[in-house]
């Protein structure tokens, strides 16, 4: 068994197609005739447009309109007046045009690969298929063909650029395999829209397959097993139906409300970290944005967003969302997250000491310029406030006051944003919930942070592993924590969410449905599972489940009910 990453669910099961290299193949030589230099680019640049589009149209019926996008952006990039007319000036100066578009291309290539952010690298994985395509327009070579492949082909590839993932021939594709690329290739996003199965990164696979052999591949774990026997061609094909049959039941629950059995509605948000993570909360079907990780957009920089960053990023959110929430979590630095250009000091104890709401009371500019960003962003949708960390009523009343302030400053300065904006309170610390009762009275909603509620509640550092026996949210104490945050929101009238990653565990889904919370916050991935379990559950039935675990004294005993309760 040979090991890659997963990038694309599924399992595959069919036969090698390797593909083979085709670099269009041209010899450099100088011109005299410009002008008729420049109609060939000119053309090729054209038949390059008109396929391109073709291929997008393509791509956007069989995956959709994110998708086609990577490709229409090859054709804008195309028509980018600054990358033609440097190939131009490379023809005026005597240089027959496929050399001048290799050289100029190569130019952004090595720029764009030379960064550390995978979506700069990503664009010059962009630029070398445009650049290949280009010169093939050319030279009147033809694209790779893979619009007719044998029926259940593993396609394995060196490399599958943007364009040859598109033009694939999705009824008889079984899986592809690629030795490079990642979880965010553009081969890898469109594999997962087309629902094949995808093995990136598995270096030297090329050298170990050959044409016609038979291949198995698990685009969740990696795994691809090469000439397997019929024992294991069994196993892998039930583990394949029982896939198949999986996602076709979720995929049932896309685009409908959440609804317990009873017809009560309920809402499943996502959590995300950056600007990308946007439009994975519109794939993955979420309802909103629960939860927006705003630090994220502080690291791996050499200083902070300033205000107007910010702003871009969280009316970009609002707008993407069209009305639907997005809860815009305040900086929570401190603690495991540390940002060097902040220069946070050395502290005993960070997880007890300057982590989140704290460090921005002592640092007030920063959380100043965070609130103004999301008060002016929340003219474009329904963007709320969320404070991290609150262990006091007079943290939340800082934060609150500030808020106030700043809307009179925006009034004065003739800058639009929502008077109503919604502050939230997360509940992540055992004094938020044991004064959950007080905080309801002055906040709008909560939000339960279950990833540091578990760990402050049990006194267990969430990421220490001498310490994991502690650290289940099946513990009484953590079940009663959260059971007492929800009563608190409900006899305030105030709506309850869950942003931990307990909020995505569906053996707690019953428990969660009877304790009253209205809404789950999870990773794009998680919401059709969710929606489908709070499907299956009457508010009766969910509270003959929770009435028995909060009688139970370990939480061996509760996850063993719960898993035999567990639909
Ligand atoms: C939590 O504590 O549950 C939470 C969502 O916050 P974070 O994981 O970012 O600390
Ligand atoms: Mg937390």
């Amino acid at each position: 068994m040979v090991r890659g990453t997963g990038v694309s669910e599924g399992i595959g099961i069919g036969f090698v197609h390797i593909l083979k290299e085709q670099k269009p193949v041209f010899e450099r030589h100088s011109i005299t005739d410009v002008e008729k230099e420049l109609e060939k680019l000119r053309n090729a640049v054209g038949s390059f447009v008109i396929s391109t589009e073709k291929l997008a149209e393509k791509l956007k019926n069989e995956a959709g309109e994110k998708e086609a996008d990577i490709l229409n952006g090859h054709i804008m990039i195309m028509k980018d007046p600054v990358l033609t007319s440097e190939i131009e000036k490379l023809i005026q100066g005597g240089e027959c045009a496929e050399s001048a578009v290799e050289q100029i291309c190569n130019m952004f290539i090595s720029v764009f690969s030379a960064r550390d952010d995978e979506l700069t690298r990503q664009r010059a994985a962009d630029m070398e298929d445009l650049k290949d395509r280009l010169i093939k327009h050319l030279i009147g070579a033809d694209d790779i063909q893979l619009s007719t492949l044998p029926p259940d082909t593993i396609l394995c590839a060196r490399e599958l650029t943007p364009s040859m993932t598109a033009g694939i021939d999705k009824e008889h594709i079984a899986g592809i395999i690629t030795e490079k690329g990642g979880e965010t290739s553009h081969c890898a996003i469109i594999a997962r829209a087309c629902g094949i199965p995808a093995v990136s990164g598995a270096e030297g696979i090329m050298q170990l397959v050959h044409d016609g052999q038979k291949a198995v591949i698990d685009g969740a774990t990696g795994e691809i097993i090469l000439s397997p026997d019929e024992e294991t061609m069994e196993l892998c094909r039930e583990k394949k139906a029982q896939y198949d049959e999986s996602v076709s039941i979720l995929r049932s629950y896309k685009g409908k409300p959440t609804l317990n059995s009873d017809g009560e509605k309920y809402s499943v948000l996502c959590n995300v970290g950056n600007a990308e993570d946007i439009d994975k909360v519109l794939s993955g079907d979420g309802e909103g944005i629960g939860l927006f990780r705003t630090e994220f957009l502080f690291m791996d920089r050499k200083k902070s967003p300033d205000e107007q960053e910010q702003f871009e990023v969280y009316r970009t959110a609002a707008l993407k969302m069209q009305g639907r929430p997005v809860i815009i979590r305040t900086i929570d630095i401190g603690g495991d997250k540390d940002i060097p250009y902040m220069e946070m000091d050395e502290e005993d104890n960070p997880f007890l000491g300057l982590r989140a709401v704290r460090y921005c009371m002592k640092h007030p500019d920063i959380l100043h310029e965070q609130l103004r960003a999301i008060l002016r962003a929340s003219a474009f949708g329904d963007v709320k406030i969320l404070v991290p960390m609150i262990a006091d009523i007079g943290e939340l009343r800082f934060v609150r006051n500030m808020t106030e302030d700043i809307k009179k400053q925006l009034s004065a300065e003739g800058k639009a944003f929502n008077e109503n904006i919604e502050t939230g309170v997360m509940i992540e610390t055992p004094s938020a919930c044991l004064i959950s009762d007080i905080l309801a009275k002055e906040a709008d909603f909560f939000s339960i942070g279950t990833n540091d509620l578990i760990q402050y509640t049990m006194a267990a550092d969430r990421g220490n592993s001498d310490v994991s026996y502690l650290y289940s949210v099946f513990k009484p104490s953590v079940l009663r924590a959260i059971k007492y945050t929800i009563s608190s929101a409900k006899a305030a009238g105030i709506p309850v969410e869950m942003c931990g990653e307990v909020a995505a565990d569906r053996l707690m889904t019953p428990l969660l449905i009877s304790f009253g919370l209205d809404s789950f916050s999870v990773s794009p991935s998680s919401v059709l599972a969710i929606r489908r379990e709070i499907s299956l559950y009457t508010k009766e039935k969910a509270d003959r489940i929770a009435e028995a675990v909060m009688q139970m004294s370990s939480s061996e005993e509760i996850k063993e009910y719960l898993v035999q309760n567990n639909n």
